[in-house]
């Protein structure tokens, strides 16, 4: 397929080239190519991107419009990427190196879906009346914020960029969005669909960019009340940072994590529980937020469920990403590629004992193989899984730090309590699962396990309508369903005097 996709910034309505009239060039993951060459946004650009979102803001068209009619319009673009299915699903492939089947079955339906729900959802939301004397009347209402900065990363451009965009677009603020520079493409193509279905010029403007320049700038504008940031946890900080040195916007954040698949002595069917975990931390190469990347077992099922994650991790092979039966495809990038490496020789040299290693290239595994190089596509950022055994330590770094790669960590729990205090014992708290037949104990870990999500007896189990983020180092925002309204609004008090 020949794939065409808008490469310029998304400004007031129209794609327009960065006032310097600088770009880079954004490869693609699968073979190191270069697919575009892209807009290099920096400040100059976010200025003209916030002042047109301010003025569309301000003009009201779109802030004070009729709920129901931001509703359709959000409707009319979930329509409009459907529509576009297989053209946006091969440029989110291309970009990131996901697998094709994942980025149609997944990616693009999940951002569509998430428009329509807040499409459907904005029209039905109510305020309150405050309980005062009868001399009074209190009202209160949720209002827009105004101009919202969106800063995504590169793992899932697409549907972290609808749960941004639909909410604070639902509630009738206008926004800025700063794509991640690895995976731009789909954002500004998105532009294009969201102008089609009637989304007013300057209420949603892309600027690609490199994030010490595009995104701190954004981060530092004085005119931008709030920043929604998805990333890493440095980074996350460096926005508290920017907000606090510029006007004191808001910034909610979604940061990473080191989620613990909790697998006690009585869990069902252990083979679908190993399938699970597979899925839970090999899908998309790891390079997932809420990845299940540290299992811990009870040590009356440890052996039994080491070797059958070994056989489900052979499962895993790396292969093209464009090809229709692929399940892992290739990681954003050599950089990346180059840092995971990097934890797993490191486990490796502290002592982590490798419980499954690297495909090798001809379906043969060898445990004690180096991290091979595999490159089912010449010149593309592949690894197949890896699982380590770190029951000795658990402070080791592989376990304790986010790898964002197909990378698993076992540890051994001698009875509930300590495998309740292994799975707390990371300074991340977005997700968790436990898998136990016992209601009680299920409950009662779900109510201490430290994490934004737990999952009971599923790994991974969503929909837009449940809220997703994360306590400690994850962050404190919240994506999806109605609470992610609260987060692009604020109250506002009306009091009528009745006398
Ligand atoms: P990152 O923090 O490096 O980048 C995220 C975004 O911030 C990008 O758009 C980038 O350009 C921008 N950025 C980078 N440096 C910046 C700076 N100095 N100033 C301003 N902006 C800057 O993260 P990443 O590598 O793109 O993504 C991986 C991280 O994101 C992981 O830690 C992962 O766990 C996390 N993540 C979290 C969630 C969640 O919902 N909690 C979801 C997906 C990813």
């Amino acid at each position: 397929m020949t794939l065409t996709f808008p490469t310029e910034a998304f400004i007031n309505g129209r794609y327009v080239a960065a006032a310097d009239g600088r770009t880079y060039e954004c490869v693609t993951p699968r073979d190191g190519s270069v697919l575009a060459s892209v807009t290099r946004g920096d400040t100059a650009d976010i200025s003209r991107a916030v002042a047109a979102a301010r003025r569309a803001f301000d003009a009201g068209d779109w802030a004070y419009a009729d709920p129901a009619q931001r509703g359709r319009v959000l409707i009319r673009m979930s329509e409009l990427l459907f529509e576009h299915a297989e053209r946006l699903a091969q440029i989110e492939s291309r970009d990131t190196g996901h697998p094709i089947s994942d980025a149609r079955n997944v990616d693009v339906p999940g951002a569509a879906r998430c428009f329509a729900w807040y499409g459907q959802a904005v029209d039905k939301v109510y305020g309150e009346i405050a309980p005062t004397a009868g001399d009074a009347l209190a009202l209160i209402g949720r209002e827009p914020l105004g101009v919202v900065g969106a800063v995504v990363p590169w793992n899932y451009p697409l549907i972290i960029t609808a749960w941004k965009l639909a909410p604070a677009l639902a509630a009738g603020n206008s926004v800025v969005l700063k794509p991640a520079e690895q995976s731009p493409l789909s954002a500004l193509a998105l532009a294009e669909l969201a102008a089609e279905a009637g989304i007013p010029d300057g209420v949603l403007n892309v600027v690609p960019g490199f994030g010490e320049e595009a995104g701190q700038a954004l981060g530092r504008h004085p005119d931008v009340d709030k920043v929604a940031f998805t990333g890493s946890v440095e980074v996350g900080r460096l926005f508290q940072r920017y907000a606090g040195e510029s006007n004191g916007k808001q910034v909610s954040l979604e940061l990473g994590g080191k989620s613990p698949q909790v697998v006690l002595a009585d869990a069902a069917d252990l083979q679908a529980v190993a399938e699970a975990i597979g899925w839970g931390i090999f899908y998309n190469a790891g390079q997932t937020c809420h990845a299940g990347s540290r299992v811990v077992v009870h040590e009356a099922v440890a052996d039994e469920l080491r070797e059958r994650l070994r056989s489900v991790a052979a499962g895993f092979v790396p292969a093209d990403p464009a090809a229709e039966d692929t399940i892992l495809g290739a990681l954003i990038s050599a950089e990346h590629l180059e840092s995971v490496r990097g934890h797993v020789r490191r486990a490796r040299d502290d002592g982590a004992a490798i419980v499954y290693g690297e495909w090798t290239g001809d379906g043969h595994v060898d445990p004690t193989a180096q991290v091979a190089p595999v490159a089912p596509v010449a010149g593309g950022a592949y690894m197949g899984p890896i699982v380590l055994d770190s029951s000795d330590d658990p402070a080791r770094a592989i376990v304790q730090d986010e790898v964002f790669g197909p990378v698993l960590t076992i540890q051994t729990a001698r009875d509930v309590d300590h495998a309740l205090q292994l799975a707390n014992d990371t300074r991340y708290g977005l997700a968790a699962a436990v898998w136990t037949r016992d209601v009680s104990t299920a409950g009662r870990l779900a109510r201490r396990l430290r994490a934004g999500t737990v999952w009971v007896n599923t790994f991974d189990a969503s929909s837009v309508a449940t809220p997703f983020g994360g306590m400690r180092d994850s962050g404190h925002g919240r994506d999806r369903s109605l609470h992610a309204l609260d987060a692009y609004t604020q109250l506002k008090t009306t009091w009528i005097s009745l006398t």
